[in-house]
């Protein structure tokens, strides 16, 4: 209603976009996420099966030799010696050829006597105490994988590396061992050397490149098992529909969300409590002039809200919604907080000077006013008697309680008035049963003055019952020197109006009281001239 409702809207849709846009794109990012996570996952256990069996190849082969040496019955060479050579050949899966060494000279394998003359070469490094191991030897047959050796005692077995691995994959995953030595020992699935190289020197997984990958190490040798990235997106395409529904849904809930919230900022009501909580309300002062003289004796405190657009709303506007809701209070506290703050000053160097301050219903029958003025006017220099309450007829309804309060507000030192006096429900009883001091006749009936309307003469009848009941006088809305004049006439001592001042800011009204003042001074310095 009065809040800017552009500015809401236009934070609504700024909001439901971020709100659109932010579950899907966690959606996305969570499926790729999860992809990555499942593929590094599935690599680094092909990876470490890799390696594992890779160990365990050389240490069963190695055994299956240990064994063999400790054969000392059989006579080197001879048919029974190359019979065991080729049993152990043939019952170890990944054994290609078994062979027998003896001065350094290859003397016989597998398959039978050598012809050529093999010399035995150092090892390229220990596999174990008693293991030497040679990695990515030529093999003679050409057109088959490099070759790992391993040598205990004098017999050595030619392995084909990529045998314990083979099964681990299909031939979507590349596979390459690295050796203790840092060689390339056997490769499934070819896979670039260098790049081989480079990952193996990674810890565990990542994403490189356009590969996805994974490493582990047992006893020296490193498994790199390598996806390629399409493998990834492909698996991601396929998940990416279920993620992108769960972020619609929650798009779609945060979106229903940010409509019922805007719907309820946009409620005049929640337009109110915002500010309320962003304390948008200040005080315009009216001067009360006594009329007789023209002198500013008081002002009336008027709330206005000041809108963060700089616009102030009348609070015609606001009251009554204040009031259903019990927001009036909390706007009245900061009513009072404005004029301890705005008058303070003044108030204590004109003593004689006074403030109305506008209470609701609810604070009347409650007296909880009382409290909140004492606790915030309380820690200035004003006075109570400087603090005036007026109630509507509305406020004063509850007698007993309004009289509670009234009497309890004047044995503190403020006075207290009846206000827009004559437009509700009045009788001449309640009147006299509750402890006033003012009566402010409304302006309504002001308006009425020297015009021929039926109403008219209500205003001597106001006057005189106010006296009847000892209440002094204030006119509400004097906007004409005839009505004021009349007034005085009728000896009504108070009046505000337009004919006297507006409402004005707090700065306004301090400069419109000085003004006031020294013009009393001038009315007085002439006469003294005249005598002297
Ligand atoms: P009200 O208490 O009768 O206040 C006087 C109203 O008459 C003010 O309207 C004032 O601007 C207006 N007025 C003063 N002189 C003239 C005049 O010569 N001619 C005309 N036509 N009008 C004049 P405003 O400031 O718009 O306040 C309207 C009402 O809102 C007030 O009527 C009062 O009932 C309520 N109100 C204002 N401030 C507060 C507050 O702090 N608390 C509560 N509970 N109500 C407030
Ligand atoms: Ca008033
Ligand atoms: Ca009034």
């Amino acid at each position: 209603m009065y809040l800017k409702r552009s500015r809401v809207i236009a934070e609504a849709i700024l909001l439901a976009v971020v709100g659109v846009l932010l579950p899907l794109s966690a959606a996305i990012y969570a499926a790729w996420a999860l992809s990555v996570n499942t593929e590094k996952g599935r690599l680094e256990l092909v990876a470490s099966q890799a390696a594992a069996r890779t160990h365990l190849s050389i240490l069963n082969t190695a055994a299956r030799l240990r064994a063999l040496d400790d054969q000392k019955q059989l006579a080197p060479c001879s048919d029974a010696h190359v019979a065991e050579m080729r049993r152990v050949s043939i019952n170890g899966r990944m054994i290609e050829e078994v062979g027998y060494f003896n001065n350094g000279l290859l003397k016989c394998t597998s398959w039978g006597q050598t012809t050529k003359r093999i010399a035995k070469l150092p090892p390229e490094f220990m596999s174990g105490d008693d293991i030497e191991t040679w990695v990515a030897v030529p093999p003679l047959v050409s057109g088959a994988d490099p070759l790992t050796v391993v040598q205990v005692g004098k017999h050595n077995a030619l392995i084909d590396p990529v045998r314990p691995i083979d099964l681990l994959s299909d031939n979507r995953i590349r596979v390459t061992i690295v050796a203790p030595n840092g060689r390339v020992a056997a490769m499934l699935n070819d896979l670039d050397t260098q790049v081989a190289l480079t990952l193996a020197k990674q810890d565990k997984s990542g994403l490189k490149d356009d590969y996805v990958y994974g490493v582990a190490t047992n006893a020296g040798w490193t498994a790199i098992a390598v996806g390629h990235r399409e493998e990834l997106i492909a698996q991601f395409r396929s998940q990416l529909w279920i993620f992108l529904l769960f972020g619609a849904f929650a798009s779609v809930f945060i979106v229903a969300m940010i409509l019922r919230q805007s719907r309820k900022r946009l409620s005049p009501l929640s337009e109110l409590q915002i500010a309320v909580r962003n304390r948008e309300f200040l005080v315009h002062y009216q001067p009360i002039v006594e009329l007789a003289t023209g002198n500013c004796v008081g002002a009336e405190a008027l709330v206005r809200w000041k809108r963060p657009d700089g616009s102030l709303v009348r609070p015609d506007l606001f009251i009554p919604l204040a009031e259903q809701s019990g927001l009036i209070q909390p706007i009245t506290d900061q009513v009072i907080d404005a004029v301890a703050r705005d008058l303070n000053e003044l108030l204590v160097q004109y003593r004689s000077m006074h403030v109305t301050i506008n209470v609701c219903a609810e604070d009347i029958k409650s007296g909880r006013i009382l409290e909140t003025i004492a606790a915030r006017i309380g820690r200035t220099g004003i006075e109570n008697t400087q603090i005036w309450l007026e109630a509507t007829e509305r406020g004063l309804l509850d007698i007993e309680e309004a009289s509670r309060t009234i009497e309890e507000a004047r044995s503190r030192g403020h006075k207290v008035a009846i206000d827009d006096f004559g437009t509700g429900y009045s009788s001449l009883q309640y009147l006299q049963d509750l402890p006033l001091d003012t009566l402010k006749i409304d302006k309504s009936f002001i308006n009425t003055i020297n015009r021929q309307s039926a109403t008219s003469s209500v205003v001597p009848h106001i006057i005189d019952m106010a006296k009847a009941l000892n209440l002094s006088v204030v006119a509400e809305g004097v906007e004409t020197v005839e009505q004021a004049e009349y007034l005085i006439e009728h000896g009504v001592e108070y009046g505000q109006g337009w004919h006297y001042g507006k409402p004005m800011p707090a700065d306004i009204f301090i400069a419109y009281l000085y003004e006031n003042m020294k013009r009393r001074r001038a009315d007085v310095i002439p006469l003294r001239r005249s005598n002297g």
